[in-house]
């Protein structure tokens, strides 16, 4: 499939949900309590089937979804991605005991996620997590420690938890846990943030883990961190895109209607053009998303470098475009309960969340490097390969 172009089927279903998420999901997120899990949000998100579209889904499907949910209710897109990112870990990786215990309640949104990777002092370096795992001496591990600002906590039902198995070994010494809430020892309290859902702290204080509760193999926990990352990279680009559509719309609207000098603001050339500017942006950024979604789908080589390029692009035009529509609807897009507030709001934390966009441009970077040392290298050899053969023909030829 063009990165370019959306087949019709994918069109109509785009259409689909954004009138799912308009009638069926925005009620319901208007009645949730800020920074708290809206549990019935996330049980319409399991009967509407969208949570289990969340695991039979290739990359471009994760990115429509929530693209088209943000456009109209972006709780439901973070209850949603939320779900997704927490338990796409057990999907993957899980045992068949835990995949039957789990997926169908996550699914059907009974059973709230959470992922819990980030530590007071290992953010952007995930690697320096300190959460220790000490063995119990009878096979399992005791947890000890602390995890914070993790989407979903303190209120979620399972997390997918990241400890230290091996001191020293930095990402090599990491490994991956299902931990139920009921388990013993475990706490945390809720934070209060600017990002507008649920959000918190987990405590740690010789929680038991046993066999059973491993994700993946022991030491092997960050290849199950990155795996889930990467497929949810360009799908928070995909979410800041549906908030800078909404933006966009909403900006339109409002300089098309608002009378202003004898006319209206669509009629001064400097808003005019504004909005094709914040237009132009937005579908930039989202042909970026498309496409690196659909190299993820397609096992590109490339994805890394795509995928960052993509959420950096998403991320800080979202921020541009909502904070351009701000300005355009003056005062009234601060009133609390303004669609631009609560974007406002929601927009800033996706520069930050799984991976800040200088670490983003890091791995842009290390990637365009890697491909010019290849390149070079190719070409090396090729020019050695080339000398060498002229050099034994100059020798084949018999001197006169
Ligand atoms: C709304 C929200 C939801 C979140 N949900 C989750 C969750 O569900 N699970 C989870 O595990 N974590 C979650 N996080 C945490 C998030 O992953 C971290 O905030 C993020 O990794 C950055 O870590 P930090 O905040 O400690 O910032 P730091 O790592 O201290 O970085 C601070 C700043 O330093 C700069 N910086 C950092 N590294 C580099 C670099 N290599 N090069 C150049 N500049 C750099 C950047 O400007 C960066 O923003 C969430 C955060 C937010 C805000």
């Amino acid at each position: 499939m063009p990165a370019f172009s959306l087949d019709p089927e994918q069109i109509t279903w785009c259409a689909e949900l954004r009138t799912l998420a308009a009638e069926r999901l925005r009620p319901l997120a208007d009645q949730g309590e800020p920074g708290r899990v809206n549990r019935p949000l996330v049980a319409a998100l399991g009967e509407l089937g969208l949570l289990a579209r969340l695991f039979d889904a290739g990359a471009l499907d994760l990115c429509l979804l929530r693209e088209s949910l943000a456009r109209t209710c972006t709780e439901a897109e973070t209850a949603l991605a939320l779900q997704g990112l927490g338990t796409h870990p057990v999907a993957a990786f899980g045992t068949p005991a835990q995949r039957a215990r789990w997926l169908p309640e996550a699914t059907a949104g009974r059973a709230v996620a959470a992922f819990a990777l980030s530590e007071p002092d290992a953010g952007s370096d995930a690697a320096a997590l300190a959460l220790e795992a000490r063995p119990d001496g009878a096979g399992g591990w005791r947890l000890h420690g602390e995890k914070r600002w993790i989407s979903n906590a303190p209120e979620a039902d399972f997390a997918t938890v990241f400890a230290r198995t091996t001191q020293g070994a930095g990402s090599r010494g990491v490994t991956a846990f299902l931990v139920p809430a009921d388990r013993p020892g475990l706490g945390g309290e809720a934070l209060d943030m600017l990002a507008p859902h649920a959000l918190g702290t987990l405590t740690f204080d010789g929680v038991p883990v046993g066999p059973d509760d491993l994700l993946g193999e022991p030491d092997q926990g960050f290849r199950v961190a990155m795996h889930t990352l990467n497929l949810f990279r360009p799908s928070v680009g995909a979410f800041a895109v549906g908030m800078a559509q909404a933006a966009l719309d909403a900006a339109l609207a409002h300089t098309a209607a608002r009378p202003a000098f004898g006319g209206h603001l669509a009629d001064l050339q400097a808003v005019a053009h504004r909005i094709a500017e914040m237009a132009t942006r937005t579908e930039a950024a989202r042909l970026l998303v498309y496409a690196a979604a659909t190299a993820y789908d397609e096992g590109d080589p490339d994805v890394p470098r795509r995928s960052a390029m993509a959420k950096l692009l998403a991320t800080e035009t979202a921020q541009y475009v909502v904070d351009a529509a701000v300005q355009l609807h003056g005062a009234r897009a601060l009133q609390r309960g303004h669609l631009l507030e609560h974007l406002y709001r929601e927009v800033r934390a996706p520069r930050i969340y799984e991976g800040a966009t200088e670490v983003q441009r890091t791995i842009i970077a290390k990637e365009l490097y890697a491909a010019h040392r290849r390149a070079a290298n190719r070409t090396e050899r090729r020019e050695a390969v080339r000398l060498r053969t002229a050099d034994s023909r100059r020798q084949e030829v018999p001197s006169p």
